[in-house]
């Protein structure tokens, strides 16, 4: 029996004040996007393998929960939602102007070592981007998942990177797209020793050194760095010079908006679809990332459609929860009252069912509950945490009446039912 109640590795039951906190951010992550005019997106929850190996990258494709369905196609649990958005826009939005602003709320599945902060099934509160080149986009982005940071009281900072740096470079310099893929993802991994090392021994000792200068470079000396290589570069400096500008402009756009922002060059990300300015949202008391995004331009092209620009952010739904439980978050609930049916006779139902509507359309949490002995039903009520109990029994039908009862002073009237609404008006208005 024991073996069969444990969910699988790496997944979990969410019950209780954590299923509670779930629907809340869940609901709080809608209200603020919907706010910033993000219209929701729905995609499955599989997908055929192939949308993800085209340019998910080396870990992400290491991780997939990837299966034979019983006509033999090769489907994969999505590992992430960018690449499903981009199927479902060439699919179904690409005639809508643009650009387009969508948000999602989805679980994800990555076969990882779980971890604290890493589940093998997790959520992710995304917002895409798509048809806008100017870093106008980036700002929304970052600005409408910032919002609700603050919303839900999670203190972060911004870390910013642009791969089109290290791209642009190493294209120069005549690294392999996939040892490019192979180069960021060490760097990725904090392991920029194996990437230097990649590179020395597959392009020579120059473009080694140019790797390394890249990787400790702040952004105020990047055009200098452009300067000094401007002969390898050639026809690529101004495409790298632009990037350094909107990156310098974006980190500027972001500071002027409150919002706690640094350039890192180390930050590369792992997802190989990305094309240019990339961000991590790091928050107080965690080491791990709570979001990541960036641009990915021309991902379109990759599923075969026309070239499109695109931005966009993930925010780790279980790592916020993990936070906020720490921090005592707590989630408000409205006023809880139960309408207790004594008795199963029609009229005492109808009228129960009754009483529940006008107490809903006071936005107070209100049930019914058909008992046949008034004190089970009230230590019920008490052990549930209810404030009030309202009783309907035989009597109160035939005077017209509802008996009140206070759960916690403990005090009972009795009432007309035309007095019900305006009795709980007074008693749990703000
Ligand atoms: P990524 O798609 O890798 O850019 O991840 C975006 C965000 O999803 C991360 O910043 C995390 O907050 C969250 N995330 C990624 N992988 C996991 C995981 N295995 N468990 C929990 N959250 C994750």
């Amino acid at each position: 029996m024991a073996k069969f109640i444990q969910p699988p590795r790496g997944t979990r039951d969410l019950v209780g004040e954590e299923a509670d906190l779930f629907i809340d951010l869940v609901n709080k992550f809608s209200e603020v996007a919907r706010l910033n005019d993000f219209k929701p997106i729905i995609t499955p929850t599989i997908e055929y393998f192939d949308l993800f190996a085209k340019k998910s990258g080396v870990e992400i494709i290491q991780s997939m929960y990837v299966f034979q369905d019983k006509a033999g196609r090769t489907i994969a649990l999505r590992p992430e939602v960018t690449a499903s958005v981009i199927r479902a826009y060439l699919r179904n939005l690409y005639k809508e102007p643009k650009p387009i602003n969508l948000f999602y709320v989805a679980q994800c599945f990555r076969y990882d070592e779980p971890q604290r902060g890493r589940y093998r099934e997790f959520w992710q509160l995304g917002l895409e981007i798509i048809g806008d080149e100017s870093i106008a986009a980036d700002i929304n982005v970052l600005h409408t998942a910032s919002e609700y940071l603050n919303y839900i009281g999670i203190k972060h900072f911004v870390q910013v990177g642009n791969v089109a740096f290290y791209r642009s470079f190493m294209d120069s310099m005549g690294v392999s797209s996939d040892d490019q893929d192979l180069v960021l993802h060490y760097i990725d991994k904090g392991l920029f020793n194996n990437a230097e090392k990649l590179v020395f021994e597959k392009y020579g000792e120059e473009a080694s050194k140019v790797l390394r200068e890249l990787y400790y470079t702040s952004i105020e000396r990047l055009s200098e760095l452009i300067n000094d290589y401007r002969s390898l570069l050639r026809e690529r400096c101004d495409k790298i010079s632009q990037e350094a500008e909107k990156t310098l402009s974006f980190t500027d756009a972001l500071k002027s908006i409150g919002i706690n922002v640094e350039y890192s060059p180390p930050l590369v990300r792992g997802l190989a679809y990305y094309t240019g300015l990339i961000y991590e949202v790091k928050a107080e008391g965690l080491d791990l990332s709570v979001g990541g995004g960036g641009r990915y331009d021309g991902l379109t092209e990759v599923y075969g459609g026309p070239f499109e620009y695109s931005t966009g952010i993930a925010l780790g739904l279980d790592r916020i929860m993990i936070m906020l439980k720490e921090k005592g978050y707590v989630v408000k609930t409205s006023p809880r009252v139960i309408v207790i049916a004594l008795g199963s006779f029609t009229e005492i139902y109808r009228e129960a069912i009754n009483v529940s509507r006008a107490l809903h359309s006071l936005g107070i949490v209100a049930s019914v509950l058909s008992e046949q002995r008034v004190s089970k039903a009230l230590s019920y009520a008490s052990k549930k945490g209810y404030l009030y109990a309202v009783i309907i029994g035989k009597r109160e039908i035939e005077t017209q009446s509802v008996t009140i009862k206070d759960l916690i002073k403990g005090e009972q009237t009795s009432l007309h039912v035309s007095e019900l609404v305006k009795y709980f008006k007074d008693a749990l208005s703000p």
